[in-house]
This record gives C-alpha cells, structure tokens and sequence, in this order.
C-alpha cells in the first residue's frame, strides 16, 4: 500500500516546450482514495495559459489537464462513496483544507486556508508538497471526496470537458438565477462558451453570443442562440440580465458592462494572460450604477454533481474532437490562432497504451 504508483503522460518542460511522453510516479492508495485509470482528457485554454507561463511562471515539468474522466482501478479501505469499475469524473482540484468556511460551505475551490490543490501547476499540500500532475496521462490517484459520479452508460469522452467547461459555466447562470425568459450573454464562444450557451437554453433563456468573428454564427444559431454579434457595439445597451464573459484574450470590460439592464451582472470567467489581463476604471463602474461585476473560479464538488446530473438529465454534452498525445502541440496552436473545434479531448488510452 505505501508504493508509489508509476504513471505515464504527456509533459511540457518549459514555457517554450513541447509535450513530450513523461514517466512519473503519483502517490501511493490512500485509505480514502480511488486509483482511477483515465480515459479521456479535455483541452481547456487554462492548461494553454498555464503550461506557457502567461499567468506567472509555472511548475514544470507539468503534465496539465483538469477535464478527466476514467473508470475506478482500486480503492482505500475507507473508501465508501465508489467502488471497482464506477465511471468517474476528476476536475480542476484534487484536495482542499476539509475544514475552513468555504471548504465547509460547498466551495472548496476557494478554500481560505490556500490549500486547494489544483490538479496541475500545483503543490500537494498533503503529499510533502510535491508537485501534482494532471490529466495527460494514464492514471490519477484522489480522495473519493474529490471526486464526481458518472452513470455507467455516459458516453466518458463527452463527459470530460463538463469537469471544467461545464462546472465553470453552470456556476454563474446558477449563481445569478438564470430562469425562465432571463436574457443572457455568451462573450466567447469556445469550450466554455458553448456549453454556456447549451445551460442558459436550458434554464429557459434567450441567449446572445458574442465571438470576434463570423465563423461561428451558423453553429451557435443551430445550437439555439437568438442572436449573434461579431463586437458587443452592435448589441442593445441594457439589454442583459448576465453576461458570462468566457474571452481568455484582452478586450473592453466596460463594453460589456454597458449591455447589462439596470441590475444585471457580469460574470467574469476568462483569464486573460498576466500581461494583457482586463482592468475596470473605479469611475467607469460608477457611472454605469448598479450594474454588478463578479468573478467566478468553477464550483465546489457538490455543484458539479449537480452540474454533472444536469447534464445528464437534459442531454447536454460538448462537441468535441478526439486527438491523441502526439497532436497536444498542434491543438494548442490551433486554440490560439483561431482555428479550433469547441473542444479537443486526447484519447489517453489510445495515446499511452492501455
Ligand atoms: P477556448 O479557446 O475554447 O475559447 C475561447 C473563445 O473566446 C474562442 O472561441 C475565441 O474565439 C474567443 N475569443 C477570443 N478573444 C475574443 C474576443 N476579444 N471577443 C470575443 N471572443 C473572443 O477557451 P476556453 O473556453 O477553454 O477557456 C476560456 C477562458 O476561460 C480561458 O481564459 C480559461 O483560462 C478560462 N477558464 C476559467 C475558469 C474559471 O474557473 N474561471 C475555468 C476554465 C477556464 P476564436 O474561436 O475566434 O478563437
Ligand atoms: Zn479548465
Ligand atoms: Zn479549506
């Protein structure tokens, strides 16, 4: 039981790098934690801005991935929510304090102590601070409190990218009680902001998408959007009730904010790189009164349960590409220059062998 356990990924060493297959060992079975063999791992932009460095310098090497979904290997011997064989999801942390106020209230994603481990870049806190790889690779050890139910029927490949793009998406429509009628914006219309696009429908509101092109306004008026914008100065000013800002580039907060109705609220969820990071002036705000801007950083295990049942029940599911290690570079690539599916997803079986 106290051997580590050999894995193998794919890992970038440098923020100038390549992937490249990387043998490394994780953590031996503890009694609360499920060996779980991956399958599937999205691509989010996350693990592009991390495995670069464009939030600060990062760990490497680093083996990124945070949209994980695989089948459970073994178990500890205390482990009572999951058992051989179960069909299970892995997100963006793998570990938390347990006992602060928000790790306490459901939101352990913010836990006060500082010690959610992020599932890359990361140091485990638990684990004499080493530091803890992710999803681009076989197998993942975790703490059965970490980790999410999947049906034994769900298609695991589609299931990956709700890990990231689904929690980080439904969280604020939840947040700001998207309902019936409720008018929503969808600036960004990637990994994130299509499935955004897919809950909003969902919870009954009318939707607009914001891209910074036309490549996209057939598939997001087929997927059920209302209208469709190339620069938020073609939309009514307020007009919205919540606008998910998804854009991982720079661009004009305040333009947004401008479309909100009296009351609405701006939800930020996209981290532009450290450089060209997106700022508000004090006064700007101001004088757009009592629109509200938040930011938000995925959601705690319980809501992405209930994102994950969610999804299930109303049939939602990201469109995706299927890809293997070897193609990580050109994806990334892709991501960046405008010329990306709404979601890759690597084939980790195919990619290392099962
Ligand atoms: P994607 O690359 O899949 O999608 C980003 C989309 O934004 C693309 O469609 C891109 O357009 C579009 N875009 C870029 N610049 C603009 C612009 N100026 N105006 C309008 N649209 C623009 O990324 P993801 O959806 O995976 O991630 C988005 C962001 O969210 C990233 O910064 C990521 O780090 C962050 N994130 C944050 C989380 C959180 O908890 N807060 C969790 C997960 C991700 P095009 O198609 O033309 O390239
Ligand atoms: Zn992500
Ligand atoms: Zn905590």
């Amino acid at each position: 039981m106290s051997t580590r356990i050999p894995a193998k990924g794919f890992a970038i060493h440098s923020k100038d790098g390549k992937f490249e297959k990387f043998n490394f060992t994780r953590h031996p079975l503890g009694e609360k934690d499920l060996l779980i063999e991956i399958e599937f791992c999205g691509i989010c932009h996350s693990d592009i801005h991390a495995a670069y460095s464009e939030w600060g310098e990062a760990i490497y090497p680093m083996v990124p991935g945070h949209e994980i979904a695989g089948i459970v290997k073994e178990v500890g011997f205390k482990v009572n929510k999951f058992r051989v064989g179960d069909k299970v999801g892995v997100g963006c942390f793998v570990n938390s304090c347990k006992v602060c106020e928000a790790c306490t209230s459901d939101q352990e994603q913010l836990c006060a102590n500082n010690k959610v481990v992020f599932t890359y870049d990361c140091l485990d806190y638990f684990h004499d601070n080493e530091p803890h790889m992710g999803g681009y690779s076989d197998k993942i050890v975790v703490d059965e409190d970490y980790v999410i139910k999947v049906p034994q029927d769900a298609p695991l490949e589609k299931i990956a990218p709700l890990l990231c793009a689904g929690i980080t998406t439904y969280s604020p429509l939840k947040f700001s009680k998207i309902k019936e009628d409720s008018r929503v914006g969808i600036a960004g219309f990637g990994g994130l902001g299509h499935m955004a696009l897919k809950y909003a429908l969902a919870m009954g509101a009318e939707v607009s998408v914001f891209a910074r092109s036309e490549a996209k306004r057939e598939q997001a008026l087929s997927m059920g959007a209302k209208h469709y914008y190339t620069t938020p100065e073609d939309a009514k000013p307020w007009s919205l009730d919540l606008i998910i800002s998804t854009i991982p580039t720079n661009y004009k907060l305040l333009d947004y904010v401008k479309l909100l109705a009296y009351n609405g609220e701006l939800a930020i969820v996209g981290i532009p790189p450290k450089e060209v990071m997106p700022s508000i002036s004090a006064i700007e705000l101001i004088k757009q009164g009592n629109r509200k801007v938040y930011g938000s950083l995925i959601g705690g295990i319980k809501e992405t349960q209930e994102m994950m049942d969610f999804s299930i029940l109303h049939n939602i599911y990201p469109q995706i590409q299927l890809i293997e290690g070897k193609d990580i570079d050109q994806a990334y690539y892709n991501l960046t220059h405008a010329n990306a599916p709404f979601r890759y997803v690597i084939d980790m079986k195919k990619s290392l062998g099962a």
